[in-house]
């Protein structure tokens, strides 16, 4: 599974809480997906951040 943040999103850190091994905030404070593909063992919490992500700004292939 692959996950990436589009430009929806609104920097709200929600994911990074849910799911701190796959999302983060960069420096421009924009949540990135910076581990792909999505580990085994993240797969669930990475789901959750996507449902969880107020604008659904998180795409999961
Ligand atoms: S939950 Fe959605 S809006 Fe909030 S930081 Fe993550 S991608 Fe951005």
């Amino acid at each position: 599974m692959f996950a990436t943040v589009t430009s929806d999103c609104i920097e709200c850190g929600a994911c990074e809480v849910i799911c701190p091994q796959v999302f983060r905030l960069n420096s421009y404070e924009i949540a990135e997906a910076y581990m792909n593909p999505v580990p085994q063992d993240a797969e669930k919490s990475t789901k959750e951040a996507a449902k969880s992500c107020p604008v659904a700004a998180i795409i999961l292939e």
